[in-house]
């Protein structure tokens, strides 16, 4: 496996799990080590990794991302970069996920937003065995155990208790039928920056927006003109969102991008008449990651 992947095909999952003589589900405790090798903390120093799988048979890593010079609430969490994983590669379901310390709050709330959360299974695979059992509840046995989330967050809030219950959640087909406002779609653009600008506006049409009605999207450019897309998504307790220059950013990891620097351009799409706005956000992160990075914003309108 090339260590430096976020993301392992079904059929090789299925493959190494066999060679270990164990599930696929059983086999993420085992990657969470070379997941925590990508994480790029350089405030905290601590390396967080998630492995998840989904419904495809997929696996996914997520690591925990810090940006020096800006507030800490502009960090990713290793669970919600794992999310965000799953959102790029349109993985619907995610079923286990194994990770190498306990969720916080934060990201305990962020994972309300999957269908069927409560039943999403955890487990904190940490190296210290005493560590381990006690966490797991298992002093009886050395398997390393899945809890599900509803454990590690009983008395839930999340989108029953705001959206009608056929609405779409994240991760879910939720087409916000957006398109440039005539004023902005065609000013002083050319072939390379059109691009660019589709990009976010596919990845505004991907947001996940239920709470504030104000789906957004970003889309950044490298240096070899590679684009990477970002979908802004919400939580039903507001505060743990995952902004859409963050998810953009999750991306560019995701898929092999290297130091911020080569970030050289970034289109923002959100809505002409927006209650919340993520402009200036996007706007200083990434001056602080990429100050050479051209950033443009364009708006959008929902519907005809
Ligand atoms: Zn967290």
């Amino acid at each position: 496996m090339d260590r430096s992947r976020f993301v392992i095909e079904s059929a090789e999952a299925e493959q190494m799990a066999k060679q270990s003589g164990r599930t696929v589900h059983q086999l993420l405790p085992s990657l969470v080590k070379s997941a925590q090798t990508l994480a790029r903390p350089p405030i905290s120093k601590f390396h967080v990794g998630a492995v998840g799988i989904g419904s495809s048979g997929r696996i996914f890593f997520g690591v925990n991302l810090e940006f020096p010079g800006l507030p800490l609430n502009q960090s990713v969490h290793a669970e919600q970069f794992l999310i965000t994983n799953l959102s790029l590669n349109a993985e619907p379901r995610l079923k286990h996920i194994a990770v190498s310390a306990a969720p916080c709050g934060h990201c305990r709330q962020f994972l309300q937003e999957l269908r069927d959360a409560p039943d999403v299974k955890i487990l904190i695979a940490s190296s210290d065995d005493e560590k381990e059992n006690k966490i797991n509840n298992n002093c009886n046995e050395k398997d390393q155990e899945f809890t599900p989330l509803s454990h590690f967050l009983p008395h839930r809030f999340g989108p029953d208790d705001l959206l009608p219950k056929d609405a779409p959640l994240l991760l879910e087909s939720h087409p916000n039928g957006l398109s440039f406002c005539s004023d902005f779609s065609r000013s002083n653009t050319e072939g390379g920056e059109e691009n660019l600008k589709n990009a976010a506006l596919d990845a505004a049409n991907m947001s996940y927006a239920p709470y504030s009605g104000c789906p957004s999207g970003v889309a950044l450019v490298d240096v070899e003109g590679k684009i990477y897309k970002g979908s802004y998504m919400e939580s039903a307790a507001y505060n743990p969102s995952m902004a859409p220059v963050q998810a953009a950013i999750v991306a560019y990891v995701a898929r092999g991008g290297g130091g911020y620097e080569r970030i050289v351009g970034a289109v923002l799409v959100e809505k002409a008449e927006g209650v919340i706005k993520q402009e200036d956000a996007a706007r200083l992160l990434l001056q602080c990651i990429s100050p050479k990075c051209e950033f443009k914003v364009f708006q959008c309108k929902q519907g005809i």
